[in-house]
């Protein structure tokens, strides 16, 4: 007997998949921002892939784009989430984004995309490891253990694979 656990679900909603955010200029570097979905490999791409940072216009979920803040998120740490579902290649679980808003403060988690720069992530770990106190006990409340720099063999391996955290050890 086999057990199915979620029927895969594509969120084919009608008029919803043709409507791209756009391209937008990133507000920290300046940099123009291509939203393809096709180069980014997430659908909702919310971050500048150069300097990470993101902007503050999602109130509940992903992409709805109902908050009136508007202000710029910045990234602030590096999280892992554990992914039951899609997209399962790693077991450990997925490296994950941690944005704080300038201005109202909110934490969000987001996706890392295909084309973010590697390196930039990577210098994440630092202020992950030394994130306040506060901000900290918000993100265990919600479920979220922000990474610390004794992690970086295993985000090395989540951005380079295997091979790079074999040889950085070796
Ligand atoms: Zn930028
Ligand atoms: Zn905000």
């Amino acid at each position: 007997m086999t057990v199915t656990f979620a029927s895969p679900r594509f969120y084919t909603r009608p008029g919803k998949i043709k409507e791209s955010p756009g391209d937008f200029i990133c507000l920290h570097c300046g940099a123009l921002v291509c939203a393809e979905a096709a180069l980014s490999g997430v659908r909702n791409r919310n971050h500048c892939p150069y300097c990470l940072s993101s902007r503050h216009l999602d109130q509940f979920e992903a992409g709805d784009r109902l908050s009136a803040c508007k202000a710029r998120m910045r990234p602030v740490g590096l999280t892992l989430k554990r992914i039951g579902k899609k997209y399962t290649g790693h077991a450990q679980g997925e490296l994950m984004l941690v944005h704080r808003c300038e201005d109202c403060g909110k934490l969000s988690i987001n996706r890392i995309a295909a084309d973010d720069v590697a390196e930039a992530i990577l210098a994440l770990l630092e202020p992950s490891a030394g994130l306040d106190a506060d901000t900290r006990a918000r993100l265990v409340q919600a479920g979220v253990t922000p990474l610390d720099t004794a992690q970086i063999g295993l985000v090395r391996t989540c951005l380079f694979g295997i091979g790079s955290a074999a040889l950085q050890e070796g």
